[in-house]
């Protein structure tokens, strides 16, 4: 294996490897909390995780931490299946840390008989007020010295629902004064009488995240743990809970990264749900959404997620990418593979006044101009086309070299076209264009009498379809305070005219709509009779990588 690669886990492992720490195995772990669908930050840690266990040839887990009991949904559990999946990645196994329960609950009696944890009847508050602060030590409870006997006998009343909910607490027993204000006597159990999705009413006390997510580690024989930077601090005490519970020969690494923040996204699970519970999105694949079925409703590629994912690297401090850069991603994977399909958006009819009247033909058009073994396609082209709105000005302003009254343009794949004259309606808009075409000029025959300097891409008046078109933008954008908040203008519902072979798109099927960006046919809406399509992404990048 290399060293010093960029990635500093992977310089972690390599360490490991060299040293046997773990006889040289890999394993890992990606740990969703069933309690909402998973966003790109998620995809970021799914691609961290999997692609370390493929790298050394180790294995991965795919583990629902559900140790709190609140209500898990079937629909949660399978999207996250879902997810991993698609983005190319499959477990070793597909766990559940609430089977491991009893394995906890021994765990707490040996740090009691150790004395090493005491139930407290402390309130929350009091419990607040001795933690201390970073600059005083805290305050020991009155029983923190109590005997095993009578902590053993107290755990047992609470397991046994003798208490309510936050009338007791297990606490490890570690150092009030210590400078980690998390291993100040943390509460490693606490009482709920909430049933559970998988233990049903068997248990009214459930193990905190910092005891449990050490001990399910242990048990699967995880070797690096990876979690996000706000667990640094957590460290100390997943080590503690391992050293003292100590049933496992090689006790597993936790190691830190920056969380992944993108600008105009909100990346929390919690205030995603509440976009979706109050109806501001349709639903958590809503296509401007991050979450992963977002991103694939929105025509996003695995691809292009797992690349961004490994472009954007490791980082060991958080920061804020830049959303261009996953735009630039997906915009990237397309290019070379989708073929483009001509449509065009506010259309203006053209009446190619020299071109004979009930006559046509097919005009031949390459798929794709970046890869000439896509082939070609053929169009049809008559005397009536329509135009894109932003393809005409009446006045054009400086620089301008696409359609306006007295310039000629190729029409590409056709001829050269020149605008003849506007056709006005009654209300002063415009109601079609004048134009004229020289037949010498048709595509592909070496015409090069003279030049045009604007080319534009057109429609059979005849023969288009009509489609919906569903331009995303940003959900978020920055107020002038800087504060994120809603975009009123996060999708423009709009319609176009296509080419007729845009009739035949299935659901998921990616196109490039020449000159405008990457689409794909709505997975939910599109029909046989009628074609939606989303936006995934504009032509033009704004990130220069
Ligand atoms: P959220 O705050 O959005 O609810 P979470 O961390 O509570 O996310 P979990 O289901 O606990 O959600 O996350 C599963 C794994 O994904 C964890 O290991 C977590 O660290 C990781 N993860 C979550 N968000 C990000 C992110 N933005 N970047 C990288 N990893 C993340
Ligand atoms: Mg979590
Ligand atoms: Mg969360």
């Amino acid at each position: 294996s290399e060293n010093n690669s960029n990635n500093f886990i992977h310089n972690i492992i390599d360490k490991d490897i060299e040293e046997g720490t773990y006889g040289g195995k890999v394993y890992t772990r990606f740990p969703p909390e069933p309690n909402g669908y998973l966003h790109i930050g998620h995809a970021k840690s799914i691609c961290l995780n999997f692609s370390t266990a493929q790298k050394y040839g180790g294995k991965c887990n795919l583990r629902y931490d559900d140790t709190n009991p609140v209500k898990e949904d079937v629909e949660y559990v399978d999207s996250i299946e879902e997810d991993v999946k698609w983005l190319g990645f499959t477990w070793e196994k597909r766990l559940w840390a609430s089977n491991y329960f009893d394995t906890m609950y021994k765990a707490a009696i040996e740090l009691i008989n150790k004395g090493k944890a005491y139930v407290d009847d402390l309130t929350p508050e009091q419990m607040r007020e001795y933690r201390g602060t970073l600059k005083e030590p805290g305050k020991e409870s009155h029983c923190r010295n109590q005997s095993v006997e009578e902590n053993l006998s107290l755990f047992e009343d609470m397991r046994a629902g003798k208490f309510a909910d936050g009338e007791r607490v297990l606490r490890a027993k570690i150092d009030m004064a210590s400078p980690n204000i998390n291993l100040r006597d943390p509460i490693i159990y606490r009482i709920a009488h909430i049933e559970h999705h998988n233990t049903g009413n068997k248990w009214c006390i459930y193990p905190m995240y910092d005891f449990a997510h050490p001990i399910e580690d242990a048990i699967e024989g995880i070797t690096h743990s990876i979690c996000t930077l706000e667990f640094e601090d957590h460290r100390p005490l997943y080590e503690w809970v391992l050293n003292e519970v100590g049933f496992w020969p090689h006790p597993p690494k936790q190691i830190e990264f920056a969380r992944l923040n993108l600008t105009n996204t909100v990346m929390s699970k919690r205030l995603l749900k509440g976009l979706v519970d109050d109806g501001v999105v349709d639903g958590w694949d809503d296509p401007r959404m991050p979450t992963i079925a977002g991103l694939r409703r929105r025509g996003y590629t695995p691809e292009a997620i797992r690349e961004f994912c490994e472009e954007i690297g490791v980082a060991k401090s958080n920061s804020t990418i830049e959303v261009a850069m996953l735009e630039h991603c997906v915009r990237t994977d397309l290019q070379n593979r989708v073929e483009s399909r001509n449509v065009v958006e506010d259309p203006i009819k053209v009446v190619i006044t020299n071109y004979p009247e009930g006559q046509s033909e097919m005009v031949e058009i390459e798929n794709n101009r970046n890869v000439p073994e896509m082939g070609s396609r053929k169009v049809p082209f008559s005397r009536e086309i329509y135009v894109d709105g932003a393809d005409f000005m009446e006045e054009p302003v400086k620089k301008y070299f696409r359609l306006f009254p007295g310039n000629e343009v190729r029409v590409k794949g056709a001829y050269f076209v020149k605008c003849e004259s506007v056709v006005k309606n009654d209300d002063g808009s415009i109601k079609e264009l004048h134009c004229t075409y020289d037949p010498a000029t048709k595509s592909g025959e070496g015409f090069e009498g003279r030049k045009v300097k604007g080319t534009i891409h057109f429609v059979d008046a005849a023969t288009a379809i009509k489609i919906r078109i569903r331009n995303y933008n940003y959900l978020m954008i920055d107020d002038e305070n800087g504060n994120q908040v809603l975009n009123p203008d996060s999708v423009v519902d709009t319609w176009g005219y296509a080419e007729p072979s845009l009739a035949e798109a299935k659901p998921g099927e990616r196109f490039q709509f020449f000159r405008h960006g990457y689409y794909i046919a709505d997975s939910e809406l599109t029909t046989d009779t009628e074609k939606v399509f989303n936006r995934i992404v504009d032509l033009k990048s704004s990130w220069k990588p």
